[in-house]
Order: C-alpha cells, then sequence, then structure tokens
C-alpha cells in the first residue's frame, strides 16, 4: 500500500471495507493477548532459576563483616550486595543502601518522607509549603505519575527529545520556580522510548541552577544493564557530575534486579551521597530493622560481581532480542510505507514506542482490545493519563510467545490502518 494520504477517497473507502474484513475475521477468533506490561517471559525467568540452589541448609551464613545473614541487623543491606551493585551503578559501597524487592517502593517511600519530612536540607515537610510540582517528562513511565498523584504533587509535563528531556524547559522551570521540588528521569533505555541521555543533559541536570534549595532528581535507572546489542548506550556518571558541580545532594539513584533475576522477588537499591544517605538510613532504622538479607546474599551468590551480571544479561538479549527485531520488522513492513506513524528503535530496555496520527491513539487501544489484544491504555506514559496528542502507544515485546506477539502486533497495526483511515475521510 502507499501513502495513505495520498489515495482518493474512494480508494480510502474500498481499503477501509477491505481491513474492516480482516479485523472481523480477527474478532471472531476469540483472541486473548496480553501486552500491556512489560515483564520478562518463562524462557528469561529460567536463567535465574539457580537462585534456588546457591543457598542450602548446609550453607555458610556468614558475612563479610562477621555477622550472620539469617539474623536480624544490617539496616542498609548485605556488604556484600553493596560492593557488587556499586560497581553496577558505578558508586561507591558507601553512597548505596540495599533494599527489599522494589525499587518503585523505594521512590514512593523516597517521597513519602519528603512530604513528611522534606529532604536533606529541606527548611520544612514538602507536604507543609502550599504546593509541590515535579516535572514529568514525557512520554515516561505511569507509576512513576502515580506516585506523584498519590501524594498530591503536581506535575508538569516535559517534552523528551533524542538525547533526553528538553534541558532548555527544564532549566527555565527550575530556575524560576521554587514550588518545584524535583524530576522524574529514566536515564538509560528509557521508558517508553528506549532514550538513553546524552553526558550534555547529564551535565545540565548536575549544573543548573535550581530555585528550590532541596530540588531532587530521581533518576530511576532501571535499564541500566539491560543491553539488546553488542554495542550498549553509555550513560555519564550523574553522582560524579553532581558532585563536581558543587551539588551532590541534588540525585537519588535506583535500580533493581527485577529485570535481571525475578520481578517481585529480586532486590532493589539506592545510592547517592553518603550525606543523603546518612539521612535516609537514620529514618529507615525506624521503618524496619533491616531488608532481607537471605535474598541479598542468594543475589550475590547467583551473579558474583559484574561479569556476572553482564554475562546473565547477555542470555536475557538473546532471548528478547528476536522479539523486538520481530516487532520493528512488522511495524516496518505494515506501517512503513503509509506514513501514518513512528516508532523508537531501541539499543536496550523494555519496551518500543509508537507514535500513531494524533487523537488516534485511544482508539486504536480501544479497537485492539476488542480484538482480544489487550495493550498498555493509551494515555498512560503521561501525567494524568492525558496525552495531549493522543498518539503515544507501549508496546511491550517480551513476555508473549514469539507467535502471539507478531499476532498482537498484527493486530494493532491493522487496527492503526484502520483508524487512521476512518480519521482521514472524516478530515
Ligand atoms: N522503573 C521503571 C522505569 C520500570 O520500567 C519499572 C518496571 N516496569 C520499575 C521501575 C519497577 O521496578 P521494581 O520492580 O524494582 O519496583
Amino acid at each position: 500500500m502507499t501513502q495513505l494520504d495520498g489515495l482518493t477517497r474512494e480508494r480510502m473507502s474500498e481499503q477501509l471495507e477491505l481491513l474492516m474484513t480482516k479485523y472481523r475475521d480477527i474478532q471472531s477468533q476469540g483472541l486473548q493477548l496480553d501486552m500491556s506490561r512489560g515483564k520478562p517471559c518463562a524462557e528469561q525467568l529460567d536463567l535465574s532459576n539457580g537462585m534456588m540452589d546457591v543457598l542450602t541448609s548446609r550453607d555458610n551464613f556468614k558475612l563479610q563483616d562477621g555477622s550472620d545473614s539469617r539474623n536480624y541487623g544490617g539496616v542498609d543491606g548485605i556488604p556484600e550486595a553493596k560492593e557488587l551493585f556499586s560497581q553496577m551503578l558505578g558508586v561507591s559501597p558507601k553512597e548505596m543502601i540495599i533494599g527489599g524487592n522494589s525499587s518503585l517502593n523505594m521512590m514512593h517511600d523516597t517521597l513519602a518522607r519528603a512530604m513528611l519530612f522534606g529532604v536533606l536540607g529541606s527548611d520544612v515537610p514538602w507536604s507543609k509549603l502550599p504546593k509541590v510540582r515535579f516535572l514529568c517528562p514525557s512520554p515516561g513511565y505511569d507509576r512513576h505519575f502515580a506516585i506523584c498523584e498519590l501524594l498530591g504533587i503536581e506535575m508538569i509535563p516535559v517534552d523528551m527529545l533524542q538525547d533526553g528531556p528538553d534541558m532548555d524547559a527544564v532549566e527555565h522551570l527550575v530556575r524560576n520556580d521554587e514550588s518545584i521540588k524535583g524530576i522524574w528521569c529514566v536515564p538509560k533505555y528509557s521508558n517508553p522510548e528506549g532514550i538513553t541521555f546524552s553526558d550534555a543533559v547529564v551535565d545540565r541536570f548536575a549544573n543548573m541552577e535550581t530555585k528550590a534549595p532541596d530540588f531532587r532528581i530521581m533518576w530511576d535507572d532501571a535499564y541500566t544493564v539491560h543491553h539488546l546489542t553488542d554495542e550498549p548506550d553509555g550513560l555519564k556518571n550523574i553522582l560524579e557530575a553532581c558532585t563536581a558541580a558543587g551539588n551532590p545532594d541534588r540525585v537519588f539513584i535506583y535500580s533493581s534486579t527485577s529485570k535481571v533475576t525475578f520481578p517481585g522477588s529480586g532486590v532493589a537499591v539506592m545510592a547517592a551521597s553518603e550525606a543523603n544517605i546518612g539521612f535516609i538510613r537514620k529514618q529507615l532504622s525506624a521503618q524496619t530493622i533491616g531488608p532481607d538479607k537471605q535474598n541479598q546474599l542468594r543475589h550475590v551468590r547467583l551473579l558474583r560481581n559484574m561479569d556476572g551480571i553482564e554475562q546473565h544479561m547477555k542470555k536475557h538479549a538473546a532471548i528478547i532480542k528476536p522479539k523486538f527485531d520481530t516487532v520493528l520488522r512488522m511495524l516496518e513492513s505494515e506501517l512503513g510505507q503509509l506514513n501514518i506513524a513512528s516508532w523508537s528503535k531501541p539499543n536496550g530496555g523494555y519496551f518500543i514506542s509508537l507514535n500513531t496520527p494524533d487523537g488516534c491513539a485511544k482508539a486504536v487501544v480501544n479497537m485492539a482490545a476488542a480484538a482480544g489484544v489487550v495493550l498498555t491504555k493509551a494515555g498512560a506514559t503521561y501525567p494524568y493519563g492525558n496525552d495531549p496528542r493522543d498518539r503515544n502507544i507501549r508496546i511491550a515485546p517480551t513476555f508473549p510467545p514469539m507467535g502471539e506477539l507478531e499476532k498482537a502486533i498484527e493486530v494493532l497495526c491493522l487496527c492503526l490502518q484502520i483508524v487512521s483511515i476512518k480519521q482521514l475521510l472524516q478530515g
């Protein structure tokens, strides 16, 4: 098919009828495919089954510091895990807290504590201020936005460009508005666009002038080792950059092994300046006597060192790269000529971001759902679920088996063509 907008109305109507016949046929097949969340597939989970064997009842449970991993203690995690994950994030073990099973949980708790008590350097708890606002580079991760919504933090969308957030806009906003206390970032293989921030963007974050003295960057490095190619994207070290710029306390870094080992029973980590970590550790010690150290030890035994993590992630890539390739190949062959959509071609992470013509995303997602293909809700990638151009759709290719993935993308492309033609005919 040629570019849709080059067709006469008659040809468009004919084409629409053909596509609708195909759609009705698919609808009658009773598909039940779920592509809504970025989850590893069973084969990926199998890669970490060794976790069950690395700690047995005959094991030595003694930790590096002489303590017993089976007992209470160590509010900020075991030394072995600090050593391992400090390498992953390029920080010192002293700049780390090793937490429980979810980095999202740590991010939520960080902001909940900020509302209750403020952060290091705050004059008052954030919740005592007339307004607290956060910048939200969009499209972004819906669960970040959900935390802000829950805590009553007002969200301001900022455009994502090819090398990170629109820093002109970010710098202007934070320089002039004291109520802006922070920003969400997924700096590597971003969710959903797969963008890695350039060195220049990292430097601008570290150096920018902020009206709020206790401004924080929520640096969610969830996909830091999740490469899809042998030439991984590089990300400049934000903690080093902030320290060099004289703003060492500006950034909170997060990551987890949710998509390295087992989502929901992995290990979550946080990194920041020693001063920030000391401040948070004190608060944490009122909340818990300590995290699940056995799980941390299992992770250290399974992954061993940075080389172990990298080898493990190569096995993940071998499983999921063909799925990304399949989606990209199908989008190209089904939509490439039509001039109605554009999509990301990520070097890592868990998503492909698809942009439809303005005003079409919701209709496409609804139509796919009516044919049994569940996609991430349209709008979810924007604060308050409001995509101002109603065009972004997040594709999560990892979970479904290849056959189901192909079927789902076929349906998605079909729905996109139908909705686009209908829009052209109405226009
Ligand atoms: N951050 C990002 C950017 C994510 O995409 C996800 C998972 N979808 C998470 C955090 C969740 O991480 P965790 O399982 O450690 O809570």
